[in-house]
C-alpha cells in the first residue's frame, strides 16, 4: 500500500494543565505528537488560538489525506452542536468549540468534539485495551472520576450528554461536599484529591503507625510511595478508593454487562495494584456472577488522550459508513 492510500486524523485533548495533540494514521501510528501548557489564566481566546495552531501545524505534516479532527474537552459537551458547557477547570461556561476552531483554521476539514472521558473509551476501543470489543467500560481516575461507555459498539452519550457521569453518583448522601454541590459523590473518594482527603481524615482519626503526617501538604504520589513501603494507613486509604470504585464498577456491570472494564487516569494507573483488588472484591459482593461471567478488568493501554481524540474521527466515519 502506498502512503497516499492511508488516511490520517488529528486529535487534540484540551486539558486543564496541557493541550495534547497527535497526528495519527488509521492503523494507529503516531506520525507527530506535541504538548503545550494550557495556561487557563491567559483566557479562552488564547486557548482556542493554540488549538487551531496545533491543527494547522499537524495538517501540514500529514503524509496523506486528512480525514478530520477530533477534539476532546472536559465539561458537558454537546457533540451534535459542537458546544462545550461548564468546563469549570478551563473557566468555560459556554463555548461553541467547533465554530470557534473552524473560524480560526479557515480550511475545509471536518471537526468533531466529544467529552474527554468518552474519547478515552474510543481510544481504548480502537488502539488499546478495548480493541475489538463491542461492550466495555472505561473508567478514568485522576483529578476526578470519569467514564466512557461502549455498548454494542456505540458510545453511549445519553439524552443530554450526561451519560456515564459516574463521578457524581453519590455513594454516601451524607458524605463530603463535592464540587458539583452534591454530597458523597464517588469522586470525593475515588480520585486523586479524594485519596488525599480520605488519607487526611484517617490521619486525623488515628495518626499512629504511619509514615504519613498531616502537617505537610499530602499528594497522591506521597500516599502511593508510603503504600509501597507497606504503610498501613496509606494502604487503608487506597482500599477505600478501591471500594468506592467497586461500587461504580457494579453499577456499570449490572446496566451494561460489559466484557471488560479498562481502568486509566493518573491515579488509576499509578495505583492500579492497590485499588483494583478491593474494587474487584466490592464488585463480587454487589453483583451476581452471571452479570460478570465474561468480565475482565485491565489497565488502559493508550498513552495520550490525544489518541482518543483522533479515534473520534475513525468512529464518526464508521457511523457515516453505516448510514449509507
Ligand atoms: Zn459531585
Amino acid at each position: 500500500m502506498s502512503s497516499s492510500d492511508e488516511q490520517f486524523a488529528i486529535g487534540i485533548d484540551i486539558g486543564a494543565t496541557k493541550i495534547a495533540s497527535v497526528l495519527l494514521s488509521e492503523t494507529g501510528n503516531v506520525i507527530r505528537s506535541s504538548q503545550l501548557p494550557t495556561l487557563v489564566e491567559e483566557g479562552k481566546a488564547a486557548i482556542l488560538d493554540k488549538v487551531a495552531e496545533q491543527i494547522l501545524e499537524l495538517a501540514q505534516q500529514a503524509p496523506g489525506a486528512l480525514a478530520g479532527t477530533g477534539i476532546g474537552s472536559p465539561g458537558k459537551v454537546d457533540a451534535a452542536r459542537g458546544v462545550v458547557y461548564n468546563a469549570v477547570n478551563l473557566g468555560w461556561e459556554e463555548v461553541p468549540l467547533t465554530e470557534e476552531i473552524a473560524g480560526r483554521i479557515k480550511r475545509s476539514l471536518p471537526i468533531w468534539v466529544q467529552k474527554d472521558a468518552n474519547l478515552s473509551a474510543l481510544g481504548e476501543q480502537y488502539f488499546g485495551a478495548g480493541r475489538g470489543l463491542r461492550d466495555f467500560v472505561y473508567l478514568g481516575i485522576g483529578s476526578g472520576l470519569g467514564a466512557g461507555l461502549i455498548s454494542d459498539g456505540r458510545l453511549i452519550t445519553g439524552s443530554d450528554w450526561y451519560a456515564a457521569d459516574v463521578g457524581h453518583l453519590s455513594v454516601d448522601p451524607e458524605g463530603s461536599l463535592c464540587v458539583c454541590g452534591g454530597r458523597g459523590c464517588a469522586e470525593t473518594i475515588a480520585s486523586g484529591p479524594g485519596l488525599v482527603r480520605a488519607t487526611q481524615q484517617m490521619l486525623a482519626n488515628s495518626p499512629t503507625n504511619t509514615l504519613l503526617s498531616n502537617g505537610v501538604e499530602l499528594t497522591p504520589t506521597d500516599i502511593l510511595a508510603a503504600a509501597r513501603q507497606n504503610d498501613g494507613l496509606a494502604l487503608k486509604a487506597l482500599t477505600e478508593v478501591g471500594r468506592v470504585l467497586g461500587i461504580i464498577m457494579s453499577a456499570c456491570t449490572v446496566i451494561l454487562n460489559p466484557s471488560r472494564i479498562v481502568v486509566g487516569g493518573g491515579l488509576g494507573l499509578a495505583g492500579y495494584d492497590f485499588i483494583i483488588p478491593p474494587a474487584r472484591q466490592e464488585l463480587m459482593r454487589r453483583t451476581i456472577p452471571e452479570s460478570r461471567a465474561l468480565l475482565e478488568i485491565l489497565p488502559s493501554q493508550v498513552e495520550s488522550p490525544a489518541i482518543g481524540a483522533a479515534s473520534l474521527v475513525w468512529y464518526m466515519r464508521s457511523k457515516e459508513t453505516l448510514k449509507n
